[in-house]
């Protein structure tokens, strides 16, 4: 009982730093240009193993967005978020996009990302630069 179902990934893979449930695949990266206040942020075509929270407006560098955060099946622990709508006409490729903080999992390597690596870009919130 309880046992939640988690999806195996073959290849490049992100996973939980915490508890190194998969998360995406390199092959899925849109975009490694993203920032968040942890610093780095990749842009996902496909994410698996979260569950999304609550929906809500947030307003990030290139304008007003509706997103959800999503957390890590395993563990629980926040990963990211979700784009669920652009409000910009010009970040409407966003839409259904997972974005994965580089600095909450691990890279294909296994390798983990130190906060304060690499100089913060923008405000509090993320987006892209
Ligand atoms: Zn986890």
């Amino acid at each position: 009982m309880g046992r939640l179902f988690v999806i195996s990934l073959e290849g490049s893979i992100y996973s939980c730093k915490h508890c190194r449930t998969h998360l995406a695949l390199s092959d899925d990266i849109i975009s490694k240009t993203f920032h968040c206040k942890h610093g780095k942020a990749y842009l996902f075509d496909n994410v698996v193993n979260v569950t999304v929270g609550e929906r809500e407006e947030r307003l990030m560098i290139t304008g007003m967005h509706t997103v959800v955060d999503i957390f890590c099946v395993g563990c629980g622990s926040i990963v990211g978020w979700k784009y669920e709508a652009a409000h910009e006409k010009s970040q409407k490729y966003k839409e259904g996009k997972f974005i994965l903080e580089r600095f909450k999992v691990l890279g294909p390597d296994g390798s983990n990302y130190l906060s304060g690596q690499e100089a913060l870009v923008g405000g509090s919130d993320a987006d892209e630069v």
